[in-house]
């Protein structure tokens, strides 16, 4: 089988997942999305994504041209397994090992794989998705040598011949805004600003400057930091 140069994003509503997107979409020829419901306590950034979804297409149609179907995959079973502040009402701690406990043991595995099992089926052998080692986090998953052995994994097991794309990785959050600003211009900043989550708490009835949020949980604590510093820079 040829190889083609279709892609799968995986896209959540947030922040650095719609800038993927947009990145996969400057560079192949089709682009899906799948997104993942695995018992969030908000289900905001599901809300989100579709708005973004459909916001896309009439701010950046050129760019949006490739635009193919969309996929949300029920994964509430891994929500209930994996147990964390993400999935169940308590304060955001962060435990001995220094991870806060927002972290879903596992979660970007099963993503992949996921996201690996609907693109053998649909011929989509690219997978993108927003990891970044130099988040605050340090979520073991969200690690370049993780995700190498990801893909080799995903090679032998399904025998097929994917290739996981992060393009996020060694980017700081001002850096992000600048590939933004780059990619799409301030159009596309301002679908992020009005059209992307990030916040832990599901808050979207306060707006920033840099989008909307509680302002205090760590996510938006670090979407607002990389603002400033990108404001500052540019
Ligand atoms: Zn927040």
């Amino acid at each position: 089988m040829q190889k083609n140069n279709h892609a799968l994003v995986l896209f959540s509503g947030g922040q650095d997942s719609a800038l993927c997107l947009v990145w996969a979409l400057k560079r192949f020829d089709h682009v899906e999305t799948i997104g993942f419901d695995y018992g969030q306590r908000h289900h905001v950034e599901l809300r989100v994504r579709q708005s973004f979804l459909s916001e896309i297409k009439t701010t950046l149609p050129a760019l949006s041209k490739n635009l193919g179907e969309d996929h949300c995959v029920d994964l509430a079973g891994f929500g209930a397994l994996a147990d964390c502040s993400l999935t169940r009402e308590r304060a955001i701690v962060f435990s001995e090992n220094g991870l806060p406990d927002t972290f879903v043991p596992g979660r970007n595995l099963m993503f992949f794989t996921a996201a690996a099992a609907l693109g053998y089926r649909r011929n989509l052998m690219h997978l993108v998705g927003g990891m970044c080692e130099t988040d605050y986090s340090g979520y073991p998953d969200c690690r370049q040598n993780t995700l190498d052995a990801m893909q080799e994994t995903l090679h032998l097991g399904m025998e097929a011949d994917f290739t996981i794309h992060t393009p996020l990785m060694c980017l700081d959050k001002a850096q992000s805004w600048q590939m933004g600003q780059d990619m799409g211009g301030q159009d596309l900043i301002d679908l992020m600003i009005e059209h992307t989550h990030t916040c832990y708490l599901g808050t979207r009835d306060k707006r920033h400057d840099w989008g909307y949020g509680c302002g205090t949980c760590p996510a938006c604590d670090l979407r607002a930091r990389g603002w400033a510093q990108w404001q500052a820079s540019s």
